[in-house]
């Protein structure tokens, strides 16, 4: 999904210039990844990519929001004349993780038949917005639908799911902010990766 699950959310100020800088944020723990290991993990999965795609470029589609700073970062690792294109979901259920229904929320420009699609995840979670995206994606005729996703849970069975591409594995409990990741839309623009903390946990 696109959001922070309901019961992640920080708690609100009524003036952001009232809240302090990610560096300074009591509601930010621990660095989990830093930003040197996204870098060159990044570069890894972007190599193997521009070598298995050499032949077919491919179109990367980004799931916002989450997944933008990774893609932005990945589609610069790929030395091959590929596209992107962007869809957004967002997700209803429990407080603490998606679960539920998923809605498409903003669909994509270009038409995928005949395309060698890869959807760039931030985060398999629960597996559902994947599973849900799958289903979407492959009905519109790809010549072939992979996932890269930057994060997936450790009890995740990533083959099982389908899913090509992994940056990294992360605890099953841990709930991350940062390179992308938000908690009620904030701490995005963090360069690591670290668990929240906050209200909500
Ligand atoms: P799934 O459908 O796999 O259960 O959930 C995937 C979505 O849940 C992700 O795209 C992300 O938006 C959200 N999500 C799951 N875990 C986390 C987390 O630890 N941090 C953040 N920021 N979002 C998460």
């Amino acid at each position: 999904m696109t959001g922070t699950p309901e019961g992640n959310r920080p708690a609100t100020s009524s003036s952001a210039a009232a809240l302090p800088p990610p560096s300074a944020d009591p509601n930010i723990g621990p660095t989990l990844i830093s930003a040197e290991q996204i870098a060159e993990r990044v570069s890894q999965l972007g190599a193997e990519i521009t070598r298995r795609y050499a032949d077919r470029p491919p179109l990367l589609v980004g799931v916002l929001r989450g997944s933008l700073v990774f893609l932005t970062d990945l589609m610069r690792a790929i030395d091959l004349p590929l596209t992107i294109d962007f869809i957004a979901v967002s997700s209803y259920g429990s407080a603490t993780r998606t679960s539920g229904v998923v809605r498409l929320v903003k669909d994509l420009e270009q038409d995928l038949g005949g395309r060698d699609v890869i959807l760039v995840e931030d985060i398999v979670d629960t597996g559902l917005t994947l599973r849900y995206l799958r289903k979407n994606l492959a009905a519109r005729g790809p010549a072939s639908l992979e996932v890269c996703t930057l994060l997936a849970r450790r009890s995740v069975d990533v083959a099982a799911q389908d899913v090509t591409f992994v940056g990294f594995e992360i605890d099953d409990d841990a709930f991350v902010v940062g390179y992308g990741l938000d908690a009620n839309q904030r701490y995005r623009n963090l360069g690591h990766i670290a668990a929240y903390v906050g209200p909500g946990q």
